[in-house]
């Protein structure tokens, strides 16, 4: 039987899996968790669904939980989540009680665990109190966030940074998101998994199956974007773009596909302000699909002449990723990951405003053959960069690097 490793050989190589596998002998029985805020909807779900099976092959021991709260505890982590993007908010002091009694009650609940585990990962503000529950963690503790932080609102971050600060390291995706901090800080962008239904390639027929579905014309442009509705994905801005381009290409269809993450409470706002921005144009098609439309959003992205991710805040962009992994050019948001991954005029545009997304729009669907080759451009860059073999290689550098401190020479294996 194949293993889940071997099959990614035949994607990133065989040395790539000989190197895992050699990198992780150090690691073999230890006890890792991943702690994040929901099992579905979202970038970093996306990638512990499968990183964590993959550790577990490696031979390491490693669990994933999840931290859950009343609406309460959601709203205060999403003032979190605006406030390190950016946003000026004053979060209520009940609220941020609510906060610190949620991960006070989360260690409670997974104390012994918690205090045994080898190493410990915890994703994003959301469970970012825990550790000061646990005076009598054996481990180490890494933060790794997954937010735009480049410029964060002060007086939140002063508050999150007191127990982000008695972490052992944290984790960034870019250079520009680090803090000052006194514990070491990692660079590790996210992945994508180019076996999942997501990723995976599919047949001529399951992708031809989403225009009756979805009542899109085959044989008439398309542009989509992939997004939870969120403000910082900048939906209007795309419906803005897509009608400045419609009225010099009146075939133009517009495909808005988003779902609802378990802990995000703006997004039925957010829907409502698309859905009344769409209304009246039968050719923008906002759709909410389910958490586990992967087959669906594959289909979709595949279907599509251009992706676009016009976010005006952006972490990564796992949403990029996997279009520009099917071949598309994507016209981006010129911010945070978005800028890691597509190089401007090589494997898309980056745009600062809906009208420059539209010059971009017109430009591609009028050079056809542009279009080809900066979606090959992507295609390779991604195998290059942002598969999910090379994000468990530096997880797992990261964690033999930990185990052995400043020392001068690490011999593995
Ligand atoms: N996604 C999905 N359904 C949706 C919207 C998004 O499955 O309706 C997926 C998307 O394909 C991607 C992830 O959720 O894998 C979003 O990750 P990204 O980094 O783009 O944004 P985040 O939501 O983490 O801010």
């Amino acid at each position: 039987m194949t293993t889940l490793l071997e099959s990614y050989a035949k994607v990133a190589g065989e040395d790539v899996i000989d190197h895992l596998r050699q990198l992780s002998v150090p690691l073999k029985g230890m006890k890792v968790l991943h702690i994040n805020s929901t099992r579905i909807g979202g970038g970093v779900a996306e990638i512990l669904t499968k990183l964590v099976p993959l550790q577990q092959e490696l031979g390491l021991d490693v669990k994933w939980e999840v931290i859950l709260g009343r609406s309460d505890f959601y709203q205060c982590t999403k003032y979190f989540h605006n406030a390190l993007q950016g946003s000026h908010v004053e979060i209520p002091q009940n609220l941020l009680k609510v906060y610190e009694q949620t991960n006070n009650d989360f260690a409670d609940e997974f104390r012994e665990m918690l205090e045994e585990a080898d190493f410990v990962f915890i994703h994003d503000p959301q469970p970012a109190a825990v550790l000061k529950f646990c005076p009598n963690r054996k481990g180490r503790w890494i933060w790794r966030c997954h937010i735009d932080g480049s410029h964060p609102n002060r007086q939140v971050w002063k508050y999150l940074r007191d127990f982000v600060s008695e972490y052992d390291a944290s984790i960034f995706s870019l250079a520009v998101f680090s803090q000052a901090l006194s514990h070491p800080q990692y660079l590790i962008p996210p992945s994508i998994d180019p076996l999942s239904d997501k990723n995976k390639s599919i047949s001529a027929k399951e992708v031809r199956a989403v225009f009756p579905d979805f009542d899109l014309d085959p044989d008439r442009p398309i542009i989509l974007q992939v997004s939870r509705f969120d403000k910082f994905k900048d939906p209007i801005g795309v419906i803005q773009s897509y009608k400045l381009t419609k009225r010099f290409i009146p075939t133009l269809q517009l495909v808005l596909a988003g779902g609802e993450a378990t802990d995000d409470p703006e997004g039925e706002a957010v829907l409502k302000e698309v859905r009344g921005a769409a209304s009246g144009d039968p050719d923008i098609h906002v759709l909410l699909l389910p958490a586990d439309a992967h087959t669906t959003i594959n289909a979709l992205q595949r279907a599509s002449d251009i992706v676009l991710q016009k976010s005006i805040k952006e972490g990564f962009g796992l949403t990029v990723t996997e279009a520009m992994w099917k071949s598309k050019p994507v016209i981006g948001g010129n911010t945070g990951g978005i800028r890691l991954q597509v190089i401007d005029h090589h494997t898309g545009f980056l745009v600062n405003t809906p009208e420059g997304a539209a010059l971009r729009i017109r430009y591609l669907l009028h050079h056809r053959n542009k279009l080809k080759e900066m979606g090959k451009k992507a295609r390779d860059f991604v195998r290059e960069n942002f598969l999910l073999t090379r994000q468990l290689r530096e997880h797992l550098t990261l964690m033999v690097g930990l185990i052995h401190g400043a020392e001068d020479r690490i011999v593995l294996g």
